[in-house]
């Protein structure tokens, strides 16, 4: 990544922050001058060598999600006792030490009722925020996420428009096996035996990947869809319901092959 001159790193998980490898791979990047943002549900925030880390190389940003405002609803979501303790005992730590914070705001069925309060949560703090409603599929096409939305804060998307993916930017997994971006997957090139040569074959990867093919071929209406072809596909895998991804589910028309 160094070598092909990458700007901004993201790094996201299962949770970063936990990793052996974390402060090394953290390090390094910075070292190399990336700007690093981190998505993390900063559990771990305040433990002293990741302070000490953010502290020696500042982060762009921290990104942490929230699940909940009470303790019920937010360990409805996380599975985990405890976990909203540890979530708050992180946040003080990082809010203590200044890092530059942004929360995103997990909206689901069993938060709904809270999606204010946590709104004000983050605003009492002084931070950007964000409301996460819409989930979409899992990149092997579960559909479990799906059922845990909330009805009621689903939002319309906004048509899609082009994505850069693959062209300006690109996503690896952690054996370093690269995609477009962390939705279309297919067609991985493996950075560590291909080496950076093998990422000049992203853009192609990316045009093809975003041809209106499969289920979407030939759609009259593919103009003003408001989802990608890659994430399109996971919503086929997932047998979603049409109307959560395709305006076909909405006007009850049909595919024009
Ligand atoms: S509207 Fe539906 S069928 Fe048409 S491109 Fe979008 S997802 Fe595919």
């Amino acid at each position: 990544m160094r070598q092909v001159g990458v700007l901004w790193l993201q790094i996201t998980g299962g949770e970063p922050t936990m990793d052996r490898d974390f402060e090394g791979a953290y390090r390094y990047a910075w070292l190399a001058g990336m700007m690093l943002t981190i998505s993390t549900n900063g559990s771990l925030l305040w433990r002293a060598d990741l302070l000490r880390l953010f502290r020696d190389c500042p982060p762009y940003r921290l990104v942490i999600s929230l699940y909940g405002a009470s303790e019920a609803s937010y360990e409805k979501v996380t599975q985990r006792r405890g976990s909203r303790k540890a979530f708050q005992r992180g946040m003080t730590a990082a809010r203590a030490a200044g890092l530059p914070l942004r929360l995103n705001l997990v909206v689901t069925e069993a938060s709904a009722n809270e999606a204010d309060a946590m709104a004000a949560l983050a605003e009492d703090w002084g931070i950007e925020h964000h409301a996460y409603t819409n989930m979409t599929p899992t990149i092997s096409g579960g559909g479990e996420p799906l059922l845990a939305q909330s009805g009621a804060h689903l939002r319309q998307r906004k048509p899609f428009a082009g994505c850069n993916a693959g062209h300006t930017f690109f996503h690896a997994d952690p054996h370093g096996l690269v995609s477009i971006c962390k939705v279309g997957r297919d067609d991985q090139i493996d950075l560590m035996a291909e080496g950076v040569d093998g990422l000049l074959r992203l853009g192609a990867i990316a045009d093809r990947l975003m041809l209106r093919t499969g289920g979407c071929e030939g759609c009259a209406l593919s103009g003003t869809c408001r989802v990608c072809r890659p994430l399109a596909k996971h919503y086929q895998e997932a047998k979603a319901p049409l109307h959560s991804y395709c305006q076909h589910g909405e006007k009850k028309e049909t595919v024009t092959s």
